[in-house]
């Protein structure tokens, strides 16, 4: 059989030298980094990378899914955008990753396995984001969240229903990226086991925020005079909103560098910044999430999504191969099915099929 080492062009002391230097730069990182070479593993255990680390491997893994290629035609806030400058969950996942980054880097922790699962956190959105969620939720025995799906998608959909064989780690950020309502970084699904983890759940609220504030003003919802003081507080425009806020999270987050040893470091804001996020997230919520305009589009997408759902549980036959598990109950492989369908596909396909509220949407 011929080993990865023996198909390269490198020579094995050359890639042997790759990985230990790979191994020493990750040594040098805070004590309170993840460390691919401690990693608690992949359920299928694989020989290592001559040229990346684990954490590498895997976001390369999620890099070149389809899954992944879908994201830019998915919805982030505003539903199937004809104007080319709104922000997808493509480009939503890419700030993600950067912010992400910047502040791993900072924090001297693993800045792969923040990109990693940064890049696969919001994989299994559905096609019209929350609105398509919440459908789904409503119309499965046991609920639908888009944080279980993209572990679902990264876990068991991808590669042909065997998954991407992810590290622990990754899967385990991914899961618990989701916020609830409450507050900007409230527990929903619990505490990622690594700092690296954290850092991908506070950059999502970090990058939505900023970003959902630009395209509300690029729709003409609001207008910079309606922003609440905490947003002019926080900076007077999307840069140095973005900067404040970032700049915050690593100084509050310092003992994460392994300044101090004594304490168990956490990724979080300083109280003040963290209350202004809070009042601006608030202000998006009554102001650009929850407003008629932008819930009346919402509705239509629910209303397609639940067309499509009863469609294919009528029609399991016309639910195409490898996005779904074939032994799965056939409501599960509808709702896999359909959560990874880009916005334009599922109004073109209900369009087809007959469904009143896509027949007007131009897409
Ligand atoms: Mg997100």
């Amino acid at each position: 059989m011929t080993t990865r080492e023996e198909k390269s062009e490198l020579s094995p002391a050359a890639l042997t030298a790759v990985r230990r230097r790979l191994e020493e730069r990750e040594a040098l990182l805070s004590p309170f980094a993840a460390r691919g070479s401690t990693s608690r593993g992949r359920k299928r255990p694989e020989p290592p990378s001559p040229l990346r680390t684990e954490y590498q491997v895997d976001r390369d893994r999620i890099l070149h899914t389809k899954a992944f290629r879908r994201l830019k035609h998915k919805t982030q806030v505003f539903i199937a955008p004809q104007q080319d400058h709104f922000v997808t969950r493509m480009t939503h996942t890419l700030e993600v990753a950067e912010v992400a980054r910047t502040i791993a880097r900072a924090l001297n922790l693993n800045e792969d396995l923040a990109e990693a699962a940064a890049l696969g956190h919001d994989i299994g959105h559905g096609p019209f984001g929350h609105a398509g969620e919440e459908a789904l939720a409503e119309l499965l025995p046991d609920g639908f969240r888009h944080n279980y799906q993209s572990v679902r998608v990264l876990d068991q959909l991808e590669n042909g229903g065997q998954g991407l064989n992810l590290t622990f780690e990754v899967l385990d950020a991914v899961e618990k990226s989701s916020k609830a309502r409450e507050d900007i970084l409230a527990e929903g699904w619990g505490v990622p086991v690594t700092l690296e983890g954290q850092i991908v759940k506070i950059a999502d609220a970090v990058a939505y925020l900023n970003h959902d504030i630009d395209d509300a003003l690029r729709a003409g919802i609001i207008t910079e005079e309606d922003l609440p003081p905490a947003a002019w507080e926080l900076g007077r425009n999307h840069r140095e909103r973005l900067d404040t806020l970032i700049a915050d999270i690593v100084a509050a987050s310092w003992d994460a560098t392994g300044a101090r040893t004594d304490v168990r470091p956490q990724i979080r804001f300083s109280p003040r910044v963290h209350a202004l996020a809070n009042d601006l997230r608030e202000f998006m919520f009554r102001r650009v999430y929850l407003y008629d305009a932008t819930r009346r589009e919402a509705e239509r997408g629910k209303r397609i999504v639940q067309f499509l759902f009863a469609y294919f549980v009528e029609h399991p036959e016309a639910i195409s191969p490898g996005f779904s598990l074939p032994d799965d109950p056939v409501e599960r492989r509808a709702a896999d099915y359909i959560s990874g369908m880009t916005d334009r596909y599922a109004i073109r396909l209900a369009r087809e099929l007959g469904c009143p509220e896509a027949l007007e949407w131009n897409v």
